[in-house]
């Protein structure tokens, strides 16, 4: 029986550097799930896909030219890592992400992620919809100014322009898209161990996770 920990929460709140590293620290596989949608999303930013053509997105969805080395991940051979953590990209992967055929599309090549010895997913509906009967379900949660904070700075990092209004608002909206649609609405799932990360490091984070996971 492979282990599957899950660690969902709403947008910048810090679930995939907690998520990465506890895999690192167990040997775990990993799984960034919104990659998935946000891949997506760029490949319909750049085939100037129609939003209201939802079949057609689906189907990008499903063949998409996949593929993760070393922490980095590729589209048809070309590094995208960077590309994919774009705001453009990320407003309209919510947007997609709100389509059930495109979730259905991703369903099965998420299950994959699960090889031994263990798999640790985050995203939205990792404890919910795809790994309901993970050993451990986190729902990581941190203020929307924390939030915001955070993602100003990856985005700075990285090389992108960031206004911190633009930002604020940006999550807002996403958050109420993600926590009110009618599909895998994020909600925390059943017996999910609740994390607030607004006054807390990574660090301490993850020495909480991997606690849970040890008892
Ligand atoms: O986590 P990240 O910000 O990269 O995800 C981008 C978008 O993909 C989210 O705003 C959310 O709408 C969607 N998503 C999802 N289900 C997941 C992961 C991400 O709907 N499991």
């Amino acid at each position: 029986h492979i282990p599957v920990i899950t660690i969902d929460g709403p947008t910048a709140s810090g679930k995939g550097t907690v998520a990465h590293k506890v895999a690192d620290k167990l040997g775990f596989h990993f799984l960034d799930s919104g990659s998935l949608y946000r891949l997506t999303a760029l490949t319909a930013l750049r085939r100037g896909a129609d939003l209201r053509d939802e079949h057609g997105i689906a189907k990008l969805a499903e063949h998409l030219p996949v593929s993760f080395a070393g922490g980095e991940i590729l589209l048809a051979n070309e590094n995208v890592s960077q590309a994919i953590r774009a705001e453009e990209v990320g407003n309209l992967a919510s947007q997609i992400a709100a389509m059930p055929t495109v979730r259905q599309a991703l369903y099965a090549l998420q299950l994959g992620f699960r090889k031994a010895p263990g798999l640790v997913a985050d995203g939205r509906d990792m404890g919910t919809v795809i790994f309901p009967n993970a050993q451990l379900k986190v729902f990581l949660t941190a203020s929307v100014e924390a939030r915001a904070q955070r993602r100003y700075k990856q985005l700075i990092d990285k090389g992108f322009s960031a206004n911190m209004e633009d930002l604020l608002s940006d999550l807002q909206a996403r958050d109420d898209r993600d926590t009110h649609r009618a599909i895998a609405p994020l909600v925390p799932a059943e017996g999910a161990h609740f994390l607030d990360t607004s006054h807390m490091t990574a660090d301490q984070a993850i020495e909480q996770v991997l606690k849970w996971y040890a008892q």
